[in-house]
């Protein structure tokens, strides 16, 4: 199996070489150059469903270490009614979704070095709250590989900064007297000055991307002809589940939540893609304006009629949020986070059976859900262990 630019002005290159490249040589994304069709009833775990990617890979013989070791975590289903249900992709070491994705790149980063010692081996990320977190307990203590986190100064939540400052040995963090675009502008140039050196774990990384896949494909076997709903920022976790569409896994529709951050659902009324500042809201994991995954579902959808007559966009403010939020304590006793309850939002204008992909633990986001539901909101273990350990990070003007 290779892996093609969606710019197309790039040599073919297999999934080991896009996860070292991350972005395509010709600044185009890496898609398969095909999907693999499956049979729903081959499948016995999600290193069935990765393995074709992996064809002819170096990595190929150590797919089910990896998914063994990376995906080690439930992902239950929660049944709030006939017609609505959370899958909840938040039980991870840092109780967001982001962990599926980040665990994965790192085993196969650190399963790469064993093979050839010549790989990169310092990992540079920018992050606006959840990505930092993940990549940092992904890759701590993993052999041969250094982490540097730069996350905005006094630009994350309380809780947030925590996960990015909470590690030692091979994890750095440092706060920039800046905010999220400085940080990631300052990871570019440090990434185009030395790519010898220096790796990306960010969104675009085919390595995040794959795995997520799995659990839609999972979900779809074990209820055949279901629909998500997808709270989304950066599109990658919609691109993952079309994706799983493409390969024959008997999913149906695909709906996207969005917070106020409404690029997506303007080009779904207007037809153009037009690329919009990015607007702060109590979601912020989703707080994009120019969403880079976009490339990659356009790619697979060139026809925008196409994909809007399988899947419609909503957005949703901030006010909309917390009225759901108290909603969904009130009729299910169930707490979402404030980026699940987008697409419960949305749910309430959808006809039939839909599930919810839950994207974060309530807890992470305790200072905006506490006071609307006036209750306080268990830690799970994994997060609590975290918010222990003693903070160390740097405040920096400029990149070090
Ligand atoms: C990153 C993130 C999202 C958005 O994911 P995309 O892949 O960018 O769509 C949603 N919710 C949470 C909690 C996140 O951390």
């Amino acid at each position: 199996m290779k892996f093609i630019s969606t710019r197309g002005k790039s040599d073919p290159v297999t999934f080991s070489q896009a996860l070292q490249n991350g972005l395509a040589p010709d600044g185009g994304l890496y898609v398969p150059e095909a999907f693999p069709q499956f049979d729903p009833d081959t499948i016995t775990g999600v290193q069935d469903i990765i393995a074709p990617f992996l064809y002819d890979d170096i990595l190929e013989n150590h797919v089910e270490e990896i998914c063994n070791n990376a995906l080690n975590f439930d992902i239950p289903l929660t049944i709030l009614d006939e017609n609505t249900s959370i899958l909840e992709l938040f039980h991870g070491p840092t109780s967001a979704f982001k962990d599926v994705g980040a665990r994965f790149l790192s085993e196969c980063f650190s399963t790469l070095a064993e093979i050839d010692p010549s790989i990169k081996k310092t990992i540079l990320v920018a992050t606006s709250g959840d990505t930092g977190g993940a990549v940092a307990s992904a890759f701590h203590n993993k052999k041969n590989f250094n982490v540097k986190i730069y996350f905005p100064y006094q630009g994350v939540s309380e809780r947030q900064q925590k996960q990015l400052t909470c590690w030692d040995n091979n994890i750095e963090s440092f706060a920039v007297k800046g905010n999220f675009d400085d940080c990631q502008r300052m990871v570019k140039e440090k990434l185009s000055e030395d790519k010898v050196t220096y790796s990306s774990a960010n969104s675009i990384n085919i390595g995040r991307l794959l795995p997520q896949m799995t659990y839609y494909a999972l979900a779809s076997i074990n209820r055949p002809g279901i629909s998500f709903i997808v709270p989304t920022g950066n599109m990658g976790n919609v691109v993952a589940a079309f994706w799983a569409k493409m390969m024959g896994f008997p999913i149906d529709r695909i709906n996207i939540a969005t917070n106020a951050n409404s690029t997506i659902s303007k080009l779904f009324t207007t037809g153009e893609y037009q690329k919009q500042a990015t607007v702060q809201t109590i979601a912020n994991a989703m707080d994009v304006g120019h969403p880079s995954n976009m490339e990659r579902l356009l790619y697979l959808f060139p026809e925008l009629d196409v994909l809007k007559s399988i899947c419609e966009v909503r957005s949703v403010s901030d006010e909309e949020i917390k009225e759901t939020i108290i909603k969904t304590k009130e009729q299910y006793d169930y707490i979402p986070c404030p980026h699940t309850a987008t697409a419960l939002k949305f749910k309430e204008e959808c006809e039939g059976p839909w599930t919810i992909i839950g994207t974060a633990h309530p807890a992470k986001f305790e200072t905006v859900i506490e006071p609307l539901i006036g209750e306080t909101i268990e830690m799970p273990p994994a997060l609590g262990e975290l918010m222990e350990l003693t903070n160390n990070y740097e405040i920096i003007e400029q990149i070090k």
